[in-house]
């Protein structure tokens, strides 16, 4: 007999949706069928790889659809870290521009290129975290290749790519964008936005954690990633983790189609929780912009630290975050926070609850109250 990992999600609150989300379970059956019974090597030329193959090119084309690009244009990789590797490193340009509040995905990537004597610059951001289409013109050069996420991790501020990427082309250059946050919660066309690439992760969709994809519009220059057998069209080999893929493109169709009622369904949950926050009179003031991805949702507690009212979270049992995922091991203040102009005391007083479609209104009052207990005590 197989383990019971069943869980009973009463038992405690988990709100850091922009860290990772839970699975959906149509995505976990579909996984658990290509790594238990259709589990061949789909590069084999017998009848038994027939049907992950056709199950991955089906992948294929739903994500497509997906973000309105075609299938060709869609790379499997293994994260949205590798994804947004890939470009940063692999386009071959001379000038990278970017911006300030960046995921690490990207600063690291292009601190690593600096080191091997390639030009960055770092867009600032306003106080609300939106990169101003002048601050790109004021020091963009020809031929560079420009990269801006679409949201936020920390505060969810919503960048306006489509004006980006259209000045970056005025300049013959080629723009990317760090999609991680913003795919199966606010609509995408790659068209429409007029991007060359575009960075995604499943597990930030409620698919599978270790798989991602990358879109690169056809003809867009791009050095292979991995060398070594045929897959994904030669630009990035190594056997292809069918049933991450199927359960990613699962996860991603379903988020999509239920797109608009999530959209408002966590929009409602989080104007909730601001207003309990309101009524009770604590002190707080939030981070981020008006256009915004829902759920995101930061919040400064003056005289409280972020950590603090995160581990009296934690006895709760209610999980959220001080900063990004990656932040918060540490006590360094968020480069975010510190672009963004926050005054010091403020950023480490900060604290992010990212909100999803498993969220329910009594779990909001819940947080809620447990905040304010914390901030009045
Ligand atoms: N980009 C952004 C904006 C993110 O929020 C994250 C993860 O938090 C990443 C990239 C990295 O994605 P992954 O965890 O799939 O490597």
């Amino acid at each position: 007999m197989g383990a019971d990992y069943s869980v009973n999600a009463n038992e405690y609150i988990y709100a850091d949706n922009a860290a990772t989300t839970p699975m959906s379970d149509k995505a976990v059956e579909e996984m658990m069928r290509y790594l238990t019974v259709d589990y061949a090597n789909i590069s084999q030329p017998y009848s038994f790889s027939r049907q992950p193959k056709q199950a991955v090119n089906n992948a294929r084309n739903i994500i497509a659809k997906c973000i309105g690009a075609e299938p060709r244009e869609i790379f499997f990789t293994s994260c949205g870290t590798e994804s947004n590797n890939w470009v940063i490193k692999g386009t071959g340009k001379r000038n990278i521009i970017t911006s300030q509040i960046e995921h690490h995905a990207v600063l690291n990537a292009c601190l690593s290129e600096e080191r091997n004597g390639r030009r960055v610059t770092y867009l600032p951001a306003s106080n609300t975290g939106v990169i101003l289409s002048t601050s790109l013109e004021d020091v963009i050069i020809n031929n560079s290749l420009v990269s801006v996420m679409l949201s936020n991790n920390e505060i969810g501020t919503i960048q306006d790519i489509k004006k980006l990427a259209s000045i970056a082309h005025r300049y013959n250059c080629l723009f990317h964008t760090d999609a991680v946050q913003s795919v199966g919660h606010i609509d995408i066309d790659v068209k429409d936005l007029g991007v060359d690439y575009l960075t995604a992760s499943a597990h930030k969709f409620n698919g599978p954690k270790g798989i991602g994809f990358l879109y690169v519009k056809d003809g867009v220059e791009l050095n292979p990633l991995i060398n070594g057998g045929s897959q994904e069209y030669n630009m990035r080999a190594g056997t292809e983790n069918v049933a991450a893929i199927v359960a990613m493109a699962v996860a991603l169709k379903e988020n999509v189609n239920n797109i608009k009622f999530n959209y408002s369904y966590i929009l409602g949950l989080e104007s909730k929780l601001i207003t309990n926050l309101e009524i009770a009179g604590i002190n707080f003031c939030r981070n981020g912009d008006k256009n915004h991805v829902p759920g995101n949702i930061s919040l400064s507690f003056p005289g409280f630290t972020g950590e603090s009212i995160l581990h009296r979270l934690d006895l709760l049992k209610i999980f959220i975050s001080t900063g990004s995922a990656c932040n918060s091991n540490t006590i360094k203040v968020s480069h975010v926070l510190n672009a963004i102009g926050l005054d010091e005391k403020l950023a480490i007083s900060t604290v992010r609850i990212s909100l999803g479609k498993e969220n329910t209104l009594d779990q909001i009052n819940a947080i809620s109250n447990a905040i304010i207990k914390i901030t009045k005590q």
